[in-house]
């Protein structure tokens, strides 16, 4: 598989998109992974996992927050 951003051998894919990105287009971004603890709806946002260095190909524009 490519990079997206150039010919080269891709060494990641993009968590958000599923796009392939080589090591030098690399991007991190924080990934809400899942939720941890079992205190219901309401208090989802204290209980969301965060990974802080998840893979990001740089050019998708995931959204972190859907609920008001
Ligand atoms: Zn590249
Ligand atoms: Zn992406």
């Amino acid at each position: 598989m490519k990079c997206i951003h150039c010919d080269e051998e891709a060494r990641a894919v993009c968590q958000f998109c599923g796009r392939a990105v080589c090591r030098e287009h690399l991007r991190e971004k924080p990934f809400v992974s899942g939720f941890s603890g079992k205190m219901g709806f309401w208090n989802m946002n204290q209980n969301a996992v965060v990974v802080d260095d998840a893979v990001w190909c740089g050019s998708c524009h995931p959204q972190y927050e859907t609920t008001s």
